[in-house]
């Protein structure tokens, strides 16, 4: 038998907002406001750098909000830990910043944030609460929301966030794992751009059909906004909108997907093995490729998660030349694929779908001992 310890993990559920007319014009202020923030500090930020070759902190800063707030009153309508919380997310950028430029990388510098850019505020450790129909925040007061779905374990954020016109609240929980039973199979997934995902068991995921429709309608919306020449046009506009709403749709179905798939796996499965996107990205120069590979790291994202609270196995592995090994006799090599689609081993014969072979592969760089190996031990250690 395996121990499964009790394990906690953080777990965000999403809710739209109502606001009133009031609440919508105070809610787009406090973003006005944090935004000039941001903007300033990185500022500051920058000044201090070029002339005196100092590092302003993020810590630094937030010892200036009181001054800030005596100097400009129309702080004080914001509630302290969001504007500490505006500071800290610069601080984050820079740090990520200075992290790359360590690694060798060349990265932006940390940008001004436009208007629409700038939307959302967070509620870090407190000032809110919410109930069945109402959502406190403080220096905003009671927003109507409805909790479709039940909040779960500990909250301990509340971020609000502007989204083409919406509003919605999202609450970081804290929730316990729940272990899932064993089911003694391993699976390996390969990643494609025909298919959506190829598993070693020999199932084709596709790619919703729903959403390819929904990338038709955004191609159209998107070429109306090209004809409009006049940027500032009424009609111009109300086009650009029309981008932005089906951008969401899109991101929200894709979203949903994504969580069913990653759901089905890690119910199947003890482990899984996917290619590790970083290795992967690397020379393969394909732009297809790396714009889903934007989709396929919020899938393995949402894989590892669930993983986590499951207590399930997830590993990436080194993707080269899997798609050119052979999985009957490890024989390597370019000609091996007889097409895009089709693989044929010029050594033993071995005939299989390309991908399907490529899933096999990955699942046997995890599991080198073989394919389904029920011995493996998923439980946490
Ligand atoms: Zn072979």
């Amino acid at each position: 038998m395996t121990h499964i310890q009790t394990t906690t993990h953080l777990k965000a559920f999403r809710y739209r907002l109502r606001p009133t007319r009031a609440q919508e014009a105070a809610l787009n202020e406090q973003l006005r406001l944090c935004r000039n923030l941001y903007n300033c500090a990185l500022q500051e930020r920058r000044d201090a750098y070029r002339k005196a070759g100092k590092t302003v902190t993020g810590y630094d800063q937030m010892k200036y909000l009181t001054e800030i707030k005596a100097a400009l009153p129309e702080y004080k309508g914001v509630y302290s830990q969001v504007l500490q919380d505006v500071l800290k997310r610069l601080d984050k950028a820079f740090k990520a910043f200075f992290r790359r430029v360590k690694a060798g990388q060349t990265p932006g510098y940390p940008r001004f944030q436009g208007q629409d850019r700038y939307d959302s505020i967070c509620y870090p450790q407190s000032g809110f609460s919410v109930s069945e129909k109402t959502a406190y925040f403080s220096k905003i007061g009671n927003i109507r929301i409805r909790l479709h779905r039940p909040l779960e374990g500990k909250v301990k954020t509340a971020t609000i966030t502007r989204d083409c016109g919406e509003w919605y609240v999202s609450y970081v929980c804290e929730v316990e794992a729940q272990p899932l039973p064993e089911t003694g199979s391993s699976v390996g997934v390969d990643v494609g751009t025909t298919w959506f995902c190829i598993t070693s068991d020999g199932e084709f995921v596709e790619n919703p059909r729903h959403f390819q429709t929904a990338m038709k309608k955004l191609r159209v919306a998107q070429r109306a906004v090209a004809r409009k020449r006049n940027k500032r046009s009424n009609r111009r506009r109300k086009a650009v909108q029309r981008v932005a709403k089906l951008h969401r749709k899109i991101s929200r179905q894709r979203l949903d997907f994504h969580h069913k798939a990653a759901a089905k796996l890690i119910r199947e499965n003890d482990l899984i093995a996917h290619e590790d996107l970083n290795v992967s990205g690397m020379g393969r120069g394909n732009l297809a490729r790396s714009i889903h590979d934007v989709g396929w790291g919020q899938f393995f994202s949402l894989l590892s998660q669930k993983a986590e609270w499951a207590a399930r196995k997830v590993v990436r592995v080194d993707p080269r030349y899997t798609s050119q090994r052979c999985n009957a006799c490890g024989h390597t090599c370019r000609e091996n694929r007889a097409s895009q689609s089709r693989f044929r081993c010029v050594a033993c014969g071995h005939v299989n779908n390309a991908d399907l072979n490529a899933a096999r592969n990955i699942l046997g760089r995890a599991v080198p001992s073989g394919i389904n190996v029920a011995v493996v031990n998923a439980s946490v250690a």
